[in-house]
């Protein structure tokens, strides 16, 4: 008896990568018992000529199927391509850099063999990731799980293994800005986790700069939770509360020691103060705002130009 099982690779100018890529992952794959192999690649809108390698491969191997998207629709768009792509009985998002350890691939499959659904890989070791991108990912997942239902599992990436029924759970999901890790965790089934080291990029270099993680986090967070809206009622509330006291203090002064030096400062600190909590809270109405307005008007999240290997052969 052997299992299809798929391998959902998103690339974005790896033509650097793709090689130790192919040449790492197919021992890999091939010492796994009982199994055969798929594996999507989505040229997520590449310029470096990933995409011209990505289809050499497939050519030279008929396990290689490659999706090229219209343009650049970013990591979460090529993930979800993958997965709706998916022939396997199991799916396995995987990085193209090799950050996230081939070898562990076996023990996955094993876990899903012995009954679970979902097999999640914990990084135990962020060491290749630098000291700023460690903390303030440690604060995201803090946060996040505080302000939302749905937990995000710390030092998880999107690198798991999921079942067949997850990943139709995960297409009934009709957003259009897809957080991936937060669909991942918000579909839930059984779930065991398994421990790895991440190690440093193959070739390449990142691609997600400081902003586009700031990005990535707030799409996180506004995606999953509705406590930074909810907040503001509080806030105002509390604010309120003591303008309401410091009058109060004002009346009995003013009453008992008579009008004294009009105050300038206190004055101009609370204008000051409560302008910048009502930009703060209309920025953040902005932020839902615009998220429903991306979402209202239904483009799909990606693309295809083209498939190239499978039975879709071009
Ligand atoms: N990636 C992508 N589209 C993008 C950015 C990245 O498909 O717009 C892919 C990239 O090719 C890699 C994976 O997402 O396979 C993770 O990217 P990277 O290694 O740059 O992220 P990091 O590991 O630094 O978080
Ligand atoms: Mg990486």
């Amino acid at each position: 008896m052997s299992q299809l099982i798929t391998l959902a690779v998103p690339f974005y100018n790896e033509a650097a990568t793709i090689q130790i890529f192919a040449d790492t992952i197919l021992p890999a794959l091939e010492a796994v018992p009982d199994t055969q192999w798929e594996i999507v690649c989505v040229d997520d809108g590449s310029t470096d000529g990933t995409l011209l390698k990505l289809v050499a491969l497939a050519r030279a191997d008929s396990r290689f199927r490659v999706l090229e998207f219209s343009r650049n629709f970013g990591k979460e768009a090529a993930l979800t391509a993958a997965i709706d792509a998916a022939r396997g009985a199991a799916v396995i998002p995987i990085d193209a850099d090799l950050q996230d350890p081939p070898a562990l691939i076996a023990r996955m499959v094993q876990a899903w063999r012995d009954g679970a659904e979902v097999v999640l890989a914990r990084r135990t070791d962020r060491s290749s990731d630098g000291m700023l991108k460690r903390k303030s990912a440690a604060w995201f997942y803090k946060l996040h799980n505080r302000l939302s239902k749905t937990q995000i599992p710390e030092n998880v990436g999107d690198f798991r293994l999921i079942d067949r029924a997850v990943v139709e759970a995960l297409k009934q999901l009709p957003e259009r800005q897809r957080f991936m890790k937060g669909l991942f965790a918000w579909v839930g089934f059984r779930t065991v986790t398994l421990d790895y080291t991440r190690a440093p990029r193959a070739a390449g270099e990142t691609k997600f700069s400081g902003f586009a993680l700031w990005n990535f986090a707030l799409e996180g967070l506004t995606g999953f939770s509705t406590v930074p809206l909810k907040i503001w009622t509080y806030v105002g509330a509390l604010c309120a509360l003591g303008t309401l006291l410091y009058a109060i203090y004002i009346v009995i002064v003013t009453v008992m020691f008579g009008s004294s030096v009009p105050g300038y400062a206190s004055l101009f600190v609370a204008i000051t103060f409560f302008g910048s909590v009502q930009l703060i809270s209309i920025g953040l109405l902005g932020e839902y705002i615009g998220r429903i307005y991306l979402e209202t008007k239904q483009r799909p999240p990606y693309l295809i130009r083209k498939t190239y290997g499978g039975d879709d052969a071009a």
